[in-house]
């Protein structure tokens, strides 16, 4: 027991050392200039323009987003490609969820591609530690509109019925192959006015594949002021159904969004009334999940600090050990390699989000990368700040040497 104790007491996010032990000293600078690039608010919404002209009129501008921004935030244009930055995370006990992030598909045969492109994922991380977990949105398998219909409690068509019943099938042929591989899956969480229709086909495969092994996960965006007390109905409808939970908790991020369209169409925004509520809401839900542990897995996807540090305290006074195997956290690729690295180092789980797709394809998730590393009122970012300490404390070391 004292051993969980000292280890959560030593971990420190500061630890610039550990944090950028994966990278070389040209890595390093590199991704300096990049976040240095990215703190200018105008240069990213220029180039955020830019970048996206060039693409529809067809600029071959690939090769240089490929060697910078995806490069820092991606792991390849494909599977294969991806594999080398799997194996280098895992050096530092640092698992992959690989994340085909192709947005924006609407045809049944992208829909049926994508499915098959998970299904590849999981075969290629069944048996293989480097990757722990796989995921999925269902936007990506199937259509957004059909979606919404369907959270609206509108009656379908007998062809949407069709269509839904198709959706629902790639959903299930993907979670059944998790099953049998033993790779639980994420379903991430998307925009409100769809969420209720993913929640339900998250809670029916749960219900069907979480019988001895928390499987599928769904994801609860601590942002929506509703979602604690579903965490509560969740757990016990779990609990009285005997099945097993896995919960991903964000904070959410569609924020934006989700406040513009309650405001337009005049509904109450789903949203927390403030910063603060989102944090607290996030706290709460970390201390239900951990202390029904029992029954749910639990991923905490955050880049915050202060939850990251809340949750060690809570597994600490729960005598939870640090390598508890429902419990993980996670962050994006390429952002906040102080906490996933120091984490890591103190043996926890910790896995990273490794989005790959062709570039034309990550351009919007790249853009949304860039415009949430933007410095906030000419301030440098935290990402930034860490970074210019490591080169100056390996300059120092050179030095000394
Ligand atoms: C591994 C991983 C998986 C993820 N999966 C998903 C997913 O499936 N679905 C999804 O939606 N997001 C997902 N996210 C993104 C996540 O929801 C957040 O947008 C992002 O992580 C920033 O939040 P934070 O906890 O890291 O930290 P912070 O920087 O502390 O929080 C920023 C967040 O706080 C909330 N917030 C900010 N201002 C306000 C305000 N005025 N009122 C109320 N709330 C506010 C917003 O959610 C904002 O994104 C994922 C993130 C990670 C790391």
């Amino acid at each position: 027991m004292n051993d969980i104790l000292e280890q959560a007491q030593v971990v420190s996010f500061d630890d610039t050392k550990k944090a950028f032990s994966g990278k070389d000293d040209k890595q390093l600078n590199k991704t300096s200039w990049l976040f240095k690039l990215m703190g200018n608010p105008r240069l990213v919404n220029i180039g955020s323009k830019l970048t996206l002209f060039a693409i529809k009129i067809g600029l071959p501008i690939g090769s240089v987003i490929k060697a910078t921004i995806f490069k820092q935030f991606c792991g390849g244009e494909n599977l294969d490609e991806s594999k080398k930055v799997v194996e280098e995370l895992q050096k530092s006990k640092i698992g992959s969820i690989l994340d085909y992030s192709v947005e924006g598909e609407e045809s049944e045969e992208d829909f049926t591609k994508t499915k098959e492109e998970i299904i590849r994922i999981i075969q290629l991380a069944k048996n293989n530690p480097a990757i722990p977990y796989t995921c999925l949105k269902v936007t990506g398998i199937a259509p957004f509109a059909l979606l919404e219909k369907v959270n609206s409690g509108a009656k379908l068509t007998e062809e949407e019925q069709a269509e839904f019943a198709k959706a629902k099938s790639r959903l299930n042929d993907i979670c059944y192959n998790s099953f049998v591989s033993k790779v639980p899956i994420y379903i991430d969480a998307e925009h409100s006015w769809i969420q209720e229709a993913i929640d339900r086909m998250a809670e029916e495969m749960m219900r069907t594949y979480n019988k001895e092994k928390a499987i599928v996960l769904t994801t609860l965006q601590m942002y929506r002021w509703d979602r604690l007390d579903y965490l509560k109905s969740l757990i016990a409808i779990a609990r009285k159904e005997k099945f097993l939970i896995g919960i991903k908790l964000v904070r959410g991020a569609y924020l934006e969004k989700e406040n513009k369209r309650a405001l337009e169409m005049g509904y109450k925004s789903p949203i927390q009334t403030s910063k603060e509520n989102t944090d607290i809401a996030f706290d709460k839900g970390i201390t239900i999940c951990l202390e029904n542990i029992d029954i749910i897995t639990l991923c905490a996807g955050t880049h915050n600090e202060a939850s990251s540090m809340f949750v060690i305290n809570e597994m600490k006074r729960l005598k939870i050990p640090n390598n508890h195997p429902n419990i993980y956290f996670s962050q994006l690729f390429g952002m906040s390699d102080h906490i996933t690295y120091n984490l890591a180092d103190a043996g926890y789980n910790v896995t990273k989000y490794l989005p790959y797709g062709p570039v034309k394809s990550v351009i919007p998730y790249l853009i949304r990368r860039a415009q949430e590393n933007t410095a906030i009122a000419g301030q440098m970012s935290r990402e930034l700040k860490l970074i210019t300490e490591e080169v100056h404390r390996r300059e120092e070391q050179k030095l000394l040497k």
